[in-house]
């Protein structure tokens, strides 16, 4: 099954050519004709398209060490004849450019190829071979429907109205070293110019949707992440004679209450705001009023306004409360990843296309996300849209959470993915 398998992806490779040159005998198409195309291009890689997600299951790379993966991506968009593949974009990124025969816009296709430090515990022919590394989080998915979409749309080339970007991007979920995610590192060697992008586009497999269904959100889709660190400074003295000191615990106490005023009190209902202390410390004995109280924590915000209007809020408090006790603070707050905010008018425009593609009862709007995805580096620049395609299947046991042990996904969206994706760009490129 497996050799055979691979027969069909060389296959696939070496026929690339002909079928481009046999659709430029059939220019004019319909929008209709087109979509068919799509559907059946769609089809007819699903095979090939899910041996290249299991060599890349089997193979995980950790962030900003996607050597093979790259490669593998890069061999094969040379070998779908791109008119350029560059490499090692934002450390072991790869962006591939495809110039359509006719002219259209440029949009970019964004996949993430990292792999996460989380051990395999599924029993499946194509089970990690990288003792605790585990695509978690579908990338290898993300990673071999983005190679589908392209050779899609390498084989349609002659109808191609415009130029597609194909954007595989390293270390989503981080640097394991720490330091910026792969949007940013990718920003700073391709700061979307040349080409320049109009819109881009994005998906994430979910486990909490059935395979077949699309799930997508106007606006705030995924929450914006952020790391505050506050330092209460006070005055050390003797734990008998607090009055002759400036105690920061009860100062701490009071701002770790306050701070859940913020998005309980301060904050429109409408915007949904997180504020977590995750870290509190600072005292060294019992008997001795410590000097300072020093605590970490995390915000996530769904407005694109959030990040700012919290720390504006948290500034405001800690200067009152520290103010009214004698003490004084530091604050750190840093932005590490913003809303993954799809552009409205883009998100309406894109919908006709996936009723398409999925049917309309088939396309749902799940609640936001409160975890965070670094495709919103890109939509701070572009417009762009991000959806999600259901990868659960209880019937098949598929059914575990992101970042875990058991994560799998029903391959059957990998066409569906395919599918999706190439008609939403299409569309775009279309219009
Ligand atoms: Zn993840
Ligand atoms: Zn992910």
């Amino acid at each position: 099954m497996q050799s055979r398998m691979i027969l069909i992806v060389g296959l696939t490779l070496v026929t690339a050519g002909v079928v481009g040159s046999q659709a430029g005998a059939q220019s004019g198409r319909t929008p209709e004709d087109l979509r068919a195309r799509v559907d059946a291009l769609a089809t007819e890689l699903h095979p090939a398209i899910i041996e290249i997600r299991r060599d890349i299951h089997r193979n995980p790379e950790l962030g900003f060490r996607e050597t093979r993966t790259a490669a593998l991506v890069a061999d094969r968009l040379r070998a779908l004849k791109f008119d350029e593949v560059r490499t090692g974009v934002g450390g072991t990124g790869v962006v591939g450019v495809l110039k359509g025969a006719r002219p259209g816009p440029v949009v970019a296709v964004r996949a993430d190829m990292d792999a996460l430090p989380v051990p395999e515990l599924i029993d499946v022919p194509y089970k990690s071979i990288v003792p605790n590394v585990k695509h978690a989080c579908g990338h290898d998915g993300h990673t071999a429907m983005a190679l589908g979409v392209a050779e899609i749309f390498a084989r349609m080339r002659v109808d191609l109205p415009g130029t597609v970007v194909f954007l595989f991007q390293p270390a989503e979920e981080g640097d394991p070293d720490g330091g910026p995610t792969g949007a940013l590192k990718v920003l700073d060697d391709w700061p979307l110019t040349n080409p320049t992008p109009a819109a881009i586009f994005g998906l994430h497999v979910m486990p909490t949707l059935h395979v077949g269904k699309i799930g997508y959100n106007s606006g705030g889709a995924m929450a914006s992440a952020d790391r505050f660190t506050i330092k209460i400074i006070g005055k050390s003295t003797h734990g008998a004679m607090p009055h002759t000191g400036i105690d920061p615990v009860p100062i701490a106490a009071q701002v770790v209450e306050a701070l859940q005023m913020i998005p309980a009190r301060q904050i429109d209902a409408q915007k949904p705001t997180v504020v977590s202390v995750g870290t509190i410390s600072g005292g060294s004995r019992f008997n001795i009023i410590a000097d300072s109280v020093t605590m970490t924590g995390t915000v996530r915000s769904l407005s694109e306004d959030g990040p700012s209007t919290v720390k504006a809020k948290m500034t405001q408090l800690l200067q009152g409360i520290t103010s009214a006790s004698g003490a004084t603070f530091e604050l750190e707050y840093v932005e590490t990843a913003p809303v993954t905010f799809n552009n409205p008018a883009l998100v309406t425009a894109s919908l006709p296309a996936l009723e398409a593609a999925v049917g309309a009862e088939n396309l749902v709007s799940p609640p936001a996300q409160m975890v965070a995805e670094d495709f919103a580096f890109y939509q701070k620049k572009i417009p762009g849209f991000y959806f999600f395609l259901g990868v659960a299947n209880p019937d098949k046991g598929i059914t575990a959470m992101w970042h875990t042990e058991y994560f799998d996904i029903d391959e059957d969206a990998l066409r569906i993915g395919m599918k999706a994706m190439a008609s939403v760009v299409l569309q775009y490129l279309s219009r």
